[in-house]
């Protein structure tokens, strides 16, 4: 309470309010047109002013878990799961009430709250919880039980064929950055520029912000594996992307980019 109070003292504060209101108008969810006439030419890495329009319109509210939590033993338990999901992943929606009580951004999709709040140190909070929120939402569902394993689609294996050889490179290539990112973050397949990538994210950010798509995801931060593996993060990385990447969820994505 006091922390969320002290927040938004500094959000008003620092005028952060007003300006979040008055930006809402540029949102056009799926306008590529405005994206693209928005980009910068002298940067590498463009920021989108849009979201990209297949990765949803997401309420603040926590999902339902898309399987039991024990769908996914004994690659992760269900007590890991359980607080995972129950404790952390409520927490960061808990936490984006508080801070956006009252404020223009109520009822803001997180989407919208990530883009408007990326990037800005005053609206750090509100960033921090609603992309942590929004990236454990594609975590659930980038991952499935082993007995409903998927097979990539025939356009997202050409396209692993074209840049990683195969499945099990790209299976390593992910496991290799996920368990080399320095403390708390995300890996991630992504789309970047037409092309298929392996990235990582520190703490809440998500690859979406810098204009990156993303297609899976693997939560790195402790929590997601302490309990099971205790410091062998490559070993949870190991088990969880041979067993239990949800490639009909990845085809989907690359369908809609
Ligand atoms: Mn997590």
């Amino acid at each position: 309470m006091l922390n969320s109070l002290i927040s938004r003292r500094r959000l008003i504060a620092a005028g952060s309010l007003a300006s979040i209101g008055a930006g809402f108008s540029r949102f056009a969810f799926g306008d590529t047109r405005q994206e693209s006439s928005t980009r910068s030419a002298s940067t590498e890495k463009p920021t989108l002013s849009v979201v990209p329009a297949y990765l949803g319109a997401s309420p603040q509210t926590l999902p339902p878990l898309p399987y039991a939590q024990d769908a996914l033993e004994p690659t992760i338990s269900a007590r890991t799961i359980g607080i995972h999901y129950g404790k952390h992943h409520r927490a960061y929606f808990d936490n984006l009430h508080k801070l956006l009580a009252g404020t223009p951004l109520e009822q803001a999709t997180l989407e919208q709250i990530i883009m408007q709040s990326h990037d800005q140190p005053a609206l750090a909070d509100v960033f921090n919880n609603a992309a942590q929120a929004w990236n454990h939402n594609f975590y659930w569902n980038s991952l499935s039980p082993a007995s409903a394993a998927t097979a990539p689609s025939a356009k997202l294996q050409a396209a692993i064929e074209r840049k990683f050889g195969s499945v099990e490179a790209l299976s390593k290539a992910l496991v290799a950055t996920s368990a080399s990112q320095f403390g708390s973050g995300w890996g991630w397949l992504v789309v970047d520029r037409g092309e298929l990538a392996v990235v990582k994210t520190s703490n809440a950010e998500t690859p979406f912000t810098r204009g990156l798509a993303p297609l899976l995801t693997v939560d790195v931060w402790e929590h997601a594996y302490y309990l099971d593996y205790q410091n062998r993060r490559p070993d949870y990385l190991v088990a969880a992307v041979a067993h239990h990447l949800n490639w009909a969820f990845a085809s989907a994505n690359l369908a809609r980019v």
